[in-house]
């Protein structure tokens, strides 16, 4: 883990002033990172049964494209508005810097499904929180939610639900 974080860049006041942006471009770029970055999420799962990743836009798609690529699972994108094609479901929700609806195809996630929903960075947890309802609202056999990394002073957990395994990479 002390390899990836090494590779992760600090950009201050991006997107606004005040906020540390930790950046996973560098580590993403870093052939040794990103293979770390996909075996060590996979490793959390492997016994699990899971059935479908679904990745958060933009940087959720990276590693949850791996994640289920190593898992033997199929890919879902939770998207910004306006950008899937077929019949939506969409949530609003509350960012570290401004507000946001995310969506998901209606037909994505099946009773059946084993999911684990996957997101570069937690933050606040207001994207995932809402990521998570709409997921739930598909009534899935089990949900999962991990992080590259946690913001651990911006309380993100206390957003999701207690009864679900969140899992992080690395906390901060
Ligand atoms: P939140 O809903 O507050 O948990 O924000 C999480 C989303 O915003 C994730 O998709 C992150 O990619 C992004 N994000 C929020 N804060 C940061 C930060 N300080 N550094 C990098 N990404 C962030």
């Amino acid at each position: 883990m002390e390899y990836i974080k090494s590779k992760i860049r600090d950009v201050m006041d991006f997107p606004t002033q005040g906020i540390v942006f930790k950046d996973l471009t560098t580590a993403f770029k870093d052939p040794r990172a990103l293979h770390i970055l996909g075996w060590d999420l996979s490793q959390l799962y492997r016994d699990k049964g899971v059935t479908k990743v679904v990745g958060i836009e933009s940087r959720g798609f990276i590693c949850g494209s791996i994640l289920a690529f190593e898992l033997g699972a199929g890919f879902v994108p939770a998207r910004k508005p306006g950008k899937l094609p077929a019949e939506t479901i969409k949530a609003t929700y509350a960012k570290e810097y401004g507000k946001d609806t995310i969506e998901i195809h209606k037909d994505a996630i099946m009773e059946d499904d084993i999911v684990v929903l996957h997101d570069d960075v937690l933050a606040t947890g207001g994207t995932m929180a809402a990521a998570y309802e709409l997921v739930k609202s598909m009534n899935p056999k089990k949900i999962y939610i991990n992080f590259i990394i946690e913001l651990g002073a911006l309380n993100g957990r206390k957003a999701l639900p207690e009864d679900v395994q969140v899992d992080s990479l690395i906390v901060y």
